[in-house]
């Protein structure tokens, strides 16, 4: 990728013009809306998605030849950072954006950047991740799902659970045991899966805020031709754990920006005097909570800020990303625990009709449960910094 060099003034005026165009056309995509802006529905999330892919906001920072804009990570962090601040929702092809498609432009053939970027790039072509199964999680290695070898590719066996948005996807990447003889991480390979496989399929499972965002996937003797194998055969845990780090340096922007938005929300609560004429803010004990997130919300800041440097210099992803996820997750649980206080019986009584900030505070208190379990929970974070940053005995 070229780096080009930008000044801060040229950055700044990007910074304006994204805004200002960001600003009016998600005005516009949510006033068009049929029933009003809707973010926490996926079919919203997409639509929005499809439109910031249809006026060239996807492929950031992709090279050129493959469609991309080969916008510097400062470039795309502003990006992300504006998408977040004028209030719009994540999509729902993350994964394909943020995790596929780097992997792909760093291990992929240029017959399969040919065939599988275009539909990443327009938002067409959903994916979702295949690694988790029942007995294979923090222990990501123990996968048992089966590719064993068959005329011209591979016949894939076996059971994913917690795929995000697998009923949206049209492609998988999956991670399966091509050499059983092999000890565990050694015998596993890296998989482009297309969903429309006859023997695949998808059982959604809802979750505490009533939608079905991940699913369980079955794969019954599924072929997959030799062009969806990614990278070389067994090699599928160094390409996991690469694709695992792609997103360093952007991932935690738009929910810090959320965060500080929620808070900013919290703020306001607490300071509403309730039907008795309590002002919730008169206690020490709300605004001592209050302080603390705020804190949090400013070292949060730095670290991303820290993070991003780091990738902007190429140095390899440490184990300070581990500090950093379980600091989001934990402090952003205590905003929102403190969220519910303040908001009383309207968190259980409002929706989106009658009190659209109680309703999202709500679903973002419900949603936060799962902040400290998806990609490595807070133990296994813990395991990390204490091994590789404090150089404790492995566990
Ligand atoms: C919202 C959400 C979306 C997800 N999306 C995807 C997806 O798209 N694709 C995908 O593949 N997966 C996905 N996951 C799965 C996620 O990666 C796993 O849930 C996570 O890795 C934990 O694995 P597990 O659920 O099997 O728990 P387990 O690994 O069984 O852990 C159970 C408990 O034991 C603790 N534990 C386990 N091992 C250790 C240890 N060595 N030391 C200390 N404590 C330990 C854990 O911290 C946890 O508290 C998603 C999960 C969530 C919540």
């Amino acid at each position: 990728m070229t780096v080009p060099d930008f000044t801060e003034r040229e950055d700044e005026s990007f910074r304006l013009g994204l805004r200002g165009w960001l600003e009016s056309a998600y005005a516009a995509f949510a006033s068009a809306w049929p029933g009003g802006a809707d973010p926490r529905s996926l079919d919203y999330r997409r639509a929005w998605e499809d439109t910031l892919c249809g006026h060239g906001w996807s492929g950031l920072g992709w090279p050129k030849v493959h469609g991309g804009r080969d916008l510097p990570l400062s470039r795309q962090a502003i990006f992300h950072e504006e998408h977040a601040r004028c209030g719009a929702p994540l999509g729902v092809n993350l994964i394909g954006h943020g995790i596929l498609a780097p992997t792909l432009l760093h291990f992929g053939t240029e017959a399969q950047k040919r065939r599988l970027l275009p539909g990443i790039l327009s938002n067409r072509d959903v994916w979702c991740q295949g690694y988790s199964e029942p007995g294979a999680g923090s222990d990501l290695a123990s996968v048992r799902t089966r590719a064993a070898p068959a005329s011209g590719g591979y016949c894939l066996n076996g059971h994913k659970i917690w795929t995000s948005f697998a009923d949206r996807a049209q492609w998988c990447f999956v991670l399966a045991r091509t050499d059983p003889q092999a000890p565990k991480h050694k015998g596993l390979s890296f998989l482009l899966v297309d969903m429309r496989s006859p023997g695949v399929r998808v059982e959604p499972i809802r979750q505490i805020t009533g939608e079905a965002e991940f699913c369980e996937v079955f794969f019954e003797d599924v072929f997959v031709p030799e062009e969806g194998l990614l990278g070389e055969r067994n090699q599928g845990w160094k390409i996991a754990m690469a694709a695992a780090s792609f997103e360093r340096g952007t991932y935690f922007i738009p929910r810090l920006v959320r965060f500080a938005q929620e808070l900013r929300q919290v703020r306001e609560l607490s300071l509403r005097a309730d039907a008795h004429g309590h002002v919730p803010a008169s206690s020490a004990a709300v605004r001592h909570r209050w302080a603390r997130l705020a804190a949090d919300s400013h070292v949060l800041a730095l670290k991303s800020q820290r993070a991003l440097s780091g990738a902007m210099r190429g140095d390899p992803p440490g184990p300070e990303g581990s500090s950093t996820k379980i600091h989001w997750s934990e402090a952003h649980q205590r905003l929102l625990e403190l969220s519910l206080q303040l908001l009383g019986e309207d968190a259980c009584l409002a929706d989106g009709a009658t009190d659209v900030r109680a309703a999202d505070l709500t679903h973002a208190y419900l949603w936060s449960r799962a902040e400290t379990i998806l990609a490595g929970t807070s133990e296994i974070q813990r395991n990390i910094i204490a091994e590789q940053m404090l150089g404790l005995p492995k566990a």
